[in-house]
């Protein structure tokens, strides 16, 4: 495959004081020699090494900016193709010349999540490692980190192909059966179908029950506060995105009018919905009305009931009640720094089994137990993520969804003593959609749309 040599901006994560304009393709050395001068010509230099020289403008022969330029050589680099990175300190503005620079000197200037694409291209990482990286870049807490991580580390990939290994063993066995059929080992290979395919169907299924808290530690719980006007809803929320400091606003493809807010509750990232609403109008329940608190309610995961602890409960609050029964829920009763005048039985008798939080936001007393509550309610008392991968990418769900089903037909099939051929069948398409979970024969347009979630630069 003949590929054009790219460069782009890409940051580091955690480092924004440097800019770093990536080369990738076979004239990377070569464009980026020409805008430098150092001891020694970036041709002449070793591979993976780091040379410390300026970035000159060869037309007007400025001088541009100090830099330490890295030279990858294929293949071993992100993209298996010849790297260059330039690491700048300066601000954007300089960032932007050596980029309009290196673009000059006849590099196209990349798509979003080009590199990466480059990489699987070349056979360096496979799809479900590509996607983590699209996650990765998109990581709100630590744990979402990890997570994705874990899938760029190829964890999932692993996992996936062990599976795929056991199907194809057992499909050996299915292809022994019906070459040698007068060696009458049908009930023997039926038996040991029905095994491993339980095996690969068990560890299907693992995986899919992670897929629930792999998804919410990538986007986020989705979580409203509701309350009558004036029990505490804008104190709650300014105190938890100051107590939380981890705040991510600006998500694309989310529209201006919902204001998300993002933040890190002992590792459970909450996307706090409609904080607009909470900020702008002061009280959202009498301003939108029960019905669109309803809706609101509706989309989210995870309820904040606030109630006043001062005040007696009033038929709002038991609307209130109402409109957010059956979902996750904590109930909060906030003041408590004043008099107690609501009647906690009524409120224990409502909020079924659900927590009943006694909080002052205003004395910061009671939060830590909110939080407490809310990674209780998150990891269900599992254990902390620690070791386990997680699905938590919508489409590998899809897929091991499907793959659960064909290899549950296949169990079927065996047990019902079906001819071998047709659980032959059932495990060749369970083999195939794990497959695809890892990018083996997907088409095209798939991969350009994966791609194109990227930012630019990875
Ligand atoms: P919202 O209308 O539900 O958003 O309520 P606010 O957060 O705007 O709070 C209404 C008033 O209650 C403000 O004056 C807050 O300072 C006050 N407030 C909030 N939490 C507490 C608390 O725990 N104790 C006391 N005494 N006052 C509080
Ligand atoms: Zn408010």
């Amino acid at each position: 495959m003949e590929l054009d040599t790219i460069s782009a901006i890409s940051t580091p994560m955690g480092e924004g004081a440097i800019a770093i304009v990536r080369i990738s393709g076979e004239e990377a050395v070569v464009i980026a020699d020409r805008l430098y001068k150092g001891k020694k010509s970036l041709r002449e230099v070793e591979s993976h090494t780091i040379n410390y020289g300026h970035i000159v403008d060869p037309k007007s022969g400025d001088v541009i900016e100090e830099v330490m330029v890295s030279v990858l050589k294929a293949p071993r680099t992100f993209t298996k193709e010849d790297m260059i990175e330039i690491n700048c300190h300066g601000g954007i503005v300089s960032v932007n010349r050596i980029l309009q620079l290196v673009l000059n000197e006849g590099a196209r200037l990349a798509e979003p999540g080009e590199f990466t694409k480059r990489a699987f291209l070349n056979g360096r990482i496979d799809l479900s490692q590509a996607e983590g990286v699209i996650d990765l870049i998109r990581a709100k807490t630590d744990k979402a980190m990890n997570v994705a991580m874990k899938q760029v580390e190829g964890k999932l990939s692993q996992r996936i192909q062990k599976l795929r290994q056991a199907l194809l063993e057992t499909l050996a066995h299915v292809e022994v059966n019906i070459d040698y059929p007068e060696y009458d080992a049908e009930e023997m290979t039926l038996a040991l179908l029905k095994e491993k395919a339980e095996y690969v169907q068990k560890d299907i299924e693992r995986l899919l029950q992670t897929a629930q808290q792999g998804k919410i530690l990538r986007d986020g719980l989705s979580t409203v506060i509701i309350g009558r006007p004036n029990v505490g809803k804008s104190s709650l929320l300014n105190s938890l995105v100051q107590e939380t400091k981890a705040i991510v606003t600006d998500i694309p493809g989310t529209t201006r009018d919902v204001i998300e807010e993002f933040v890190n509750i002992r590792g459970v990232p909450l996307r706090l919905l409609d904080t607009a609403g909470i900020r702008e109008t002061e009280d959202v329940v009498e301003k939108i009305g029960v019905e669109r608190s309803r809706k609101v309610v509706e989309e989210a995961e995870l309820v904040l009931l606030v109630l006043n602890y001062n005040e007696t409960l009033t038929a709002a609050d038991e609307e209130l009640f109402q409109i957010s029964k059956g979902r996750d829920r904590i109930i909060l009763i906030n003041k408590s720094d004043l008099p107690m005048k609501t009647d906690m039985e009524r409120i224990r008798k409502l909020a079924e089994n659900q927590p009943v939080i006694t909080t002052s936001i205003l004395m910061d007393e009671g939060l830590d137990e909110l939080e407490e509550a809310i990674k209780t309610l998150f990891f269900k008392g599992d254990l902390e993520p620690g070791d386990m991968t997680y699905v938590s990418n919508s489409r590998h769900i899809a897929l091991l969804e499907q793959a659960k089903r064909s290899i549950a037909d296949a169990i079927e099939a065996a047990a019902a003593a079906m001819p071998v051929d047709m659980v032959q069948i059932d495990i060749t398409k369970t083999w195939e959609l794990l497959g695809e979970v890892i990018g083996e024969s997907v088409h095209d347009s798939l991969i350009d749309q994966l791609f194109s979630q990227f930012c630019l630069g990875k």
